[in-house]
């Protein structure tokens, strides 16, 4: 068991934002647990990293599945002792965006998008609290998007007006309001928790259409997760710029 190396344990991270976010902790000297539903995907993944020099395992780690969350905390804790970077960066997005389904989204669709974009987000960090608190500076990232802001979506004219999709947008939503919760009960511990807004990012959930590749998109959640002890917390971000809630 060593302490010395940050490790860093981020869910959904066999591809997209959650692949290069990986990449680029690596970079950093960070010891990377790259979370993966399907662990051949995420091996797949973590052997291209190890080519690149990174010190990274993929772990079965699907966030919907309390038996795999409880498996992976219990994995860190004999292996590291410690879990220093939290990423709760799995996410799903089952709505066309635009047009606006408030009436007609199906309750199925609703559920099954709150249960992995806000109650595993939950779930995990609750499994992952004991061992982060026993970092000399935790940091939890909440993957969220700028469908979540409230205020954006009530203001005529704003860049996501008409980008309205009930069960992705209210479930980003919820998750900015934990990341309010979790830093306002955890205040004076020295763990900081922000939600991130990566950008309209070129990926299977953001689609060819984005003008962002996953090398910028992975920017905000790595800038959140390295935050120094003056960093902010309780916040919502992209690019070192505050998203208004
Ligand atoms: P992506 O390429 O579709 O990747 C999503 C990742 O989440 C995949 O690894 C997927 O695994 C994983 N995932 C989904 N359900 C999971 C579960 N139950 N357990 C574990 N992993 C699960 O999408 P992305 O664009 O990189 O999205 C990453 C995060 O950024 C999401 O939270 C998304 O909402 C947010 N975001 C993205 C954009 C954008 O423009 N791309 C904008 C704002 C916010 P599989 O490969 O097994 O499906």
């Amino acid at each position: 068991m060593s302490n010395a190396k940050k490790v860093a344990l981020i869910s959904g991270a066999n591809k997209g934002i959650g692949l290069e976010t990986a990449r680029q902790l690596g970079k950093q000297g960070i010891t990377v647990l790259l979370g993966a539903r399907d662990l051949a995907r995420g091996e797949a993944a973590a052997e291209q990293l190890k080519k690149e020099g990174i010190d990274v395992r993929a772990v079965k780690f699907d966030v919907v599945n309390a038996a795999d969350i409880k498996a992976a905390a219990a994995l860190v804790e004999k292996e590291f002792g410690k879990l220093d970077i939290l990423i709760n960066n799995a996410g799903v997005m089952f709505e066309p965006i635009g047009g606006n389904n408030s009436s007609t989204v199906s309750d199925q669709v609703l559920r099954d998008t709150f249960e992995t974009n806000f109650f595993s987000a939950v779930a995990v960090t609750n499994a992952f609290l004991p061992l982060l608190k026993k970092s000399a500076a935790g940091r939890i990232v909440n993957v969220s998007s700028i469908l979540g802001s409230l205020t954006l979506h009530a203001t005529e004219g704003s860049p996501i007006y008409e980008a309205k999709a009930l069960a992705y947008d209210s479930s980003k939503a919820a998750l900015n309001s934990y990341t309010v919760h979790l830093a306002h009960e955890l205040k004076g511990t020295g763990i900081k928790v922000n939600s991130a807004h990566p950008g309209w990012v070129k990926t299977d959930l953001g689609t060819d259409a984005a003008p962002m590749d996953v090398v910028d998109g992975a920017k905000t959640e790595v800038e959140l997760a390295t935050l120094g002890p003056d960093g902010p917390t309780g916040g919502f971000f992209h690019m070192g710029e505050t998203i208004t809630w």
